[in-house]
C-alpha cells in the first residue's frame, strides 16, 4: 500500500546524529557523536527523583510545570542569567527544551513566516521550523571564531521574518556570542520588531567568556523567549525536562501548547531537576572547569591527527576540519573512523545551510567520562598512524 504521509515528512529523516550513534551501540564503539553526555547525574538531583516516586509525585503536574520548579527557575534566571521572569506567569517547562523550542513555535510562527537562524546550526531547530511550515533564512557564522556579519544578518530580514533563532553557547561550533553581538542583534530585532528565540542549553558550560543571554538587555527584554534546560547542565538528557522564558502572553500559549501536545515534563524528574536547580555555584564552575580539561584533550588529539579543530569558547562539542582529499568525504569519514577505530562523529553537513560547506569537517562531542575519552582518543591518536601509512 501507499502509505498516506504528509508532505512536512518527506524529506524528514532520522538526524545524522541519531544514525551514527545508533551504529556506535551496535557495534559497541566510544560515542563522540550524538550529544548523549553519558556522566553521571548529580546525587541530589537522583534522590529528589527517587523520593518524588516514593511520594507518589505520579500525576499530570500544572501545564507549566510545578510550581517549586518554576520558582527555582525565577531564581536562577535572576542570578545567573539577569532576567525578571514571574514564575506564575512567565515561566513554562515542558519536554526538553526540543520540545519548548516546538511548543514557542506552534505558539508564534504562521506557514510561511520566516525565521532567522545562523549557519552552522542544531539540526533539530531548522527541521522543527520545517515541521510549523516556516521558513529558515541562514546567515554565515566563519570560522575559526565564528564571527558573523551585521549587515548581512540586516538583508537577510524581509516582511515575513518573525524570528531570529539564537544559541549560545552554540552547538555544533561552540561559539559564545558577545555582549556587543547581543546588543547589535537586539537593537535590530527592536527595529523591525522581531522576536528573538535564544537556545541557552549549554550556558554553563563556558570557557573563556562569560555567557550572556540576550534577554536582560533593555532592547530584547520584551521581545525575547529565553529557552534552557536540565540536560546538559546534570546529565540528564534523557529526562526532558526543559523551559521557556517569555513575555505572558506568549508563554500562556506555549504552555497550551505543550499541554495538547505532551500535557507534561515527566512529574518525578521535575522534583528531581528542582533539588539540581539547588546544588551551590561550585557544582558549575567544576563542571565548567572539567569540560575545559576535555576540551583541551581532544584538541590535541585532533592536532596529533592532523585535524584542524576548530576550538570552542563552549559548549561540548568541537567542529574540526580534514585536508580535503584525506577522505571522499564528511560521511566517508565519519564511517572509516568509526569502522577503523571505533569512534563516532558526525558529519559536518548536517549542520550547514549549504552541505558543502561542511563536507571537510566533523563534529565531535566531549561530554564523555574521563576513561572513556581518553580510550577515544587513545582510538583516534591509532586513525593518524592508519590513514598517514595508507
Ligand atoms: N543536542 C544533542 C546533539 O546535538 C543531542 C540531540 C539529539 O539527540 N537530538 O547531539
Amino acid at each position: 500500500m501507499n502509505y498516506p504521509l504528509a508532505d512536512r515528512v518527506a524529506s524528514l529523516q532520522q538526524s545524522d546524529i541519531r544514525r551514527f550513534s545508533a551504529w556506535c551501540a551496535e557495534i559497541g564503539g566510544v560515542n563522540l557523536s550524538q550529544g548523549v553526555c553519558d556522566q553521571p547525574a548529580p546525587d541530589a538531583v537522583k534522590q529528589a527523583a527517587k523520593q518524588a516516586i516514593d511520594d507518589d509525585h505520579a500525576i499530570y503536574t500544572h501545564m507549566r510545570g510545578i510550581a517549586e520548579l518554576r520558582q527555582v527557575i525565577a531564581e536562577k534566571m535572576q542570578s545567573f542569567n539577569g532576567i525578571t521572569a514571574d514564575p506564575e506567569a512567565q515561566i513554562a517547562v515542558s519536554v526538553g527544551t526540543a520540545g519548548i523550542f516546538a511548543c514557542a513555535a506552534m505558539a508564534t510562527l504562521n506557514p510561511g513566516d520566516e525565521v532567522i537562524v545562523f549557519s552552522p546550526y542544531y539540526s533539530y531547530h531548522v527541521n522543527l521550523l520545517r515541521l510549523v511550515d516556516a521558513k529558515t533564512v541562514f546567515v554565515e557564522t566563519h570560522p575559526p571564531d565564528w564571527r558573523f556579519s551585521m549587515d548581512e544578518l540586516e538583508n537577510a530580514v524581509t516582511d515575513r521574518t518573525r524570528w531570529i533563532v539564537i544559541n549560545t553557547p552554540a552547538n555544533p561550533s561552540g561559539k559564545v556570542f558577545s555582549e556587543k553581538e547581543l546588543a547589535d542583534i537586539a537593537a535590530l530585532a527592536k527595529r523591525k520588531n522581531l522576536l528573538i528565540v535564544t537556545d541557552e542549553i549549554y550556558e554553563y558550560i563556558t570557557y573563556s567568556q562569560p555567557h550572556v543571554s540576550i534577554g536582560k538587555l533593555p532592547d530584547a527584554a520584551d521581545r525575547t523567549i529565553t529557552i534552557s534546560g536540565a540536560s546538559k547542565t546534570y546529565a540528564v538528557t534523557g529526562w526532558r525536562v526543559g523551559y521557556a522564558v517569555a513575555p505572558a502572553e506568549i508563554c500562556d500559549k506555549i504552555g497550551v501548547v505543550s499541554d495538547h501536545l505532551a500535557i507534561c515534563s515527566p512529574a518525578p524528574l521535575q522534583y528531581g531537576i528542582v533539588a539540581g536547580m539547588r546544588l551551590p555555584d561550585s557544582y558549575y564552575a567544576d563542571m565548567a572547569k572539567d569540560y575545559l580539561v576535555k576540551r583541551d584533550m581532544i584538541v590535541e588529539t585532533l592536532r596529533a591527527i592532523d585535524f584542524d579543530p576548530y576550538v570552542p569558547e563552549g559548549s561540548y562539542y568541537i567542529l574540526a576540519a580534514f585536508e580535503k582529499g584525506r577522505f571522499r568525504d564528511d560521511t566517508h569519514a565519519t564511517e572509516t573512523i568509526l569502522e577503523e577505530v571505533g569512534v563516532a562523529t558526525v558529519p559536518g553537513s548536517a549542520f550547514y545551510r549549504d552541505p558543502e560547506e561542511g563536507r571537510n569537517q566533523l563534529r565531535f562531542c566531549y561530554a564523555k567520562q574521563l576513561a572513556d575519552l581518553e580510550e577515544a582518543c587513545n582510538r583516534l591518536r591509532k586513525l593518524g598512524a592508519y590513514t598517514k601509512s595508507t
